[in-house]
């Protein structure tokens, strides 16, 4: 079994009230690492090291090519390491190898995206108003400061990366807490970081729980920027708290993200597309396709051969590359997951496939759901208004177009959504209509490091990636250069001082 300390300053160190914790697999149950807990004093301490590396310390000010190269040496680490970390990710986070092969490679492939924004100044001139012989005007974009990071466990190392990356390329200095489900891979970026020589301070990794570590963390009026993901009721918690001292916040939070299949849809590809959007990492991702949009003339045949697809699915062992469905990532969250399915049965819901927990011996010590298709579902009911986080799909019939929308919009949520037609115009048409921040035409899960992806309404506040997600992480400041520098032609100063 693996052993992780803290993270602070540079220094690998015990919490200070010498407390650990366990993270196991969510497979076979049994530990994968002895993990230092962080607790209020351990935060306070990785604070105040990101706090002097940033008012004291030569990162803010490093010359942007030498922050740039110390980013990509840990992407070459990432690669190197490779194998090691899809290991550690599967059994840490319950992935299956095919998920996670890809989550290692993505991890590294933003790093390197976010290592070459990190060599460019963000800095402009502002268009229409500078103007020779009156003034100059400069946009340029600071860093913030010290950025508190909080990060879920579905996508451990990615979601390090995608706080640690752009944080870092706008200068700012970073202490990122991970998951207390998956702590495993972000050590292991901590060690990376430590052998790739950032100067200390600057990232600082703290494992811990919400309740203490992370309260800490968003409590301390030292901290400049809040940058969470997770779920909205968390979210709602730490805007609340921020509030106390206006620190700044980005949320990343839940969806329900509708998927829309018109009429002339391919269907082939329709159903494959529906499958992967809802039970890709068993539908653990904030915008899975949770709610299908069925017309009335598709619909049984669609649904059929959803669930005559759902019945060859292989549920097993996250290690095995046949796996297509792994355990869910906890006791808590199946138990959750299977309170949602009763709800969805009591409420009057259809179970056109799955529902259980599979009864193979083999899996006996997994958090495995079998994945689940609900027909016959309203959009009122709590499988399709609130998120369930797990392998189940609610199909929703619907008459035209315009009802499609209005059902898809009727949520609190607004992450993602679907358009799935032969007809591109129509789709885009309807995707412009869609009231969340990412949509996918004949798609799925696609995001990009160098597109932004985020939340409309209660799925969050702020953007991620591209440069809308760097200058969240950054403040904006306009420098006017005056360049008219004679008294009598500022006529403006007229208004107040005598000439
Ligand atoms: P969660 O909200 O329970 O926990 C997320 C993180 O917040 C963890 O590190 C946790 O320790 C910490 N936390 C919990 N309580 C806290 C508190 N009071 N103060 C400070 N920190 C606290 O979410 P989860 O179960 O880990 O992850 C699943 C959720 O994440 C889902 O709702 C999913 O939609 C969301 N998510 C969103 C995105 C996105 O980009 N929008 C991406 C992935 C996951």
């Amino acid at each position: 079994m693996r052993s992780y300390q803290l993270f602070i300053n540079g220094q690998f160190i015990d919490a200070a009230d010498g407390r650990t914790f366990e993270s196991t697999d969510p497979f076979t149950g049994k530990p994968v690492a002895s993990v230092a807990r962080a607790g209020a004093e351990d935060v306070h301490r990785a604070v105040t090291a990101a706090r002097a590396a940033f008012d004291r310390g030569p990162w803010p000010s490093m010359p942007h090519t030498e922050r740039s190269a110390l980013l990509k040496k840990v992407v070459d680490v990432i690669n190197a390491r490779q194998q090691e970390l899809i290991g550690l990710e599967v059994s840490d986070s319950g992935s299956t190898i095919r998920k996670a092969k890809e989550d290692i490679s993505l991890a590294a492939r933003s790093l390197n995206y976010f290592a070459k924004m990190a060599a460019q100044p963000l800095e402009s001139e502002i268009d229409g108003l500078s103007k020779p012989g009156f003034s100059r005007n400069i946009l340029t974009w600071e860093p913030i400061g010290v950025v508190a990071a909080i990060i879920p466990w579905n996508f451990p190392l990615k979601m390090a990366i995608w706080k640690l990356g752009p944080a870092l390329a706008a200068g700012n200095t970073i202490i990122l807490k991970p998951s207390e489900l998956t702590p495993v891979t972000a050590m292991e970026l901590a060690r990376m970081v430590s052998e790739a020589g950032f100067p200390p301070g600057v990232i600082n990794i703290v494992p811990g729980f919400g309740s203490d570590a992370g309260e800490a963390l968003v409590r301390d009026p030292r901290v400049d920027k809040i940058s969470f993901t997770g779920s909205t009721a968390v979210g709602r918690k730490i805007m609340s708290m921020a509030s106390e001292t206006l620190t700044k916040v980005t949320l990343e939070c839940g969806g329900k993200s509708a998927n829309i299949v018109l009429e002339d849809a391919d269907v082939d590809l329709a159903v494959d597309g529906a499958l992967y959007a809802i039970f890709y990492h068993q539908g653990q991702c904030c915008e899975a396709g949770s709610r299908l949009l069925l017309p009335e003339s598709l619909h049984d045949t669609f649904v059929d051969r959803m669930a005559a697809k759902v019945r060859r699915m292989t549920i097993g062992d996250p290690n095995d590359p046949a796996t297509d469905i792994g355990p869910l990532i906890s006791r808590q969250q199946r138990e959750r997951v299977m309170g949602y399915i009763e709800s969805g049965s009591r409420e009057g819901a259809t179970l056109a496939v799955g529902g259980r927990i599979p009864t193979d011996k083999k899996l006996e010590h997994g958090m495995f759901v079998e994945p689940t298709i609900f027909t016959g579902v309203k959009n009122s009911m709590r499988i399709a208004q609130e998120e369930i986080f797990g392998p189940v799909l609610s199909v929703i019939p619907y008459a035209t177009d315009d009802e499609a929308v209005s059902i898809a919009n009727d949520s609190i949520y607004g992450l993602g959504g679907g358009v799935w037609s032969a007809d591109r115009d129509r789709a885009l048409s309807i995707a412009r209509r869609l009231r969340c921040g990412t949509v996918w035409i004949n798609e799925w899960h696609l995001i990009s490091e160098k597109a932004p992806f985020g939340g409309y309404k209660q799925s969050g506040i702020g953007r991620e990636f591209g440069v809308e997600g760097i200058k969240e992480y950054a403040e904006a400041k306009h420098i006017h250069v005056d360049e008219v520098g004679i008294r009598a032609k500022k006529f403006w100063y007229d208004t107040v001082v005598p000439k």
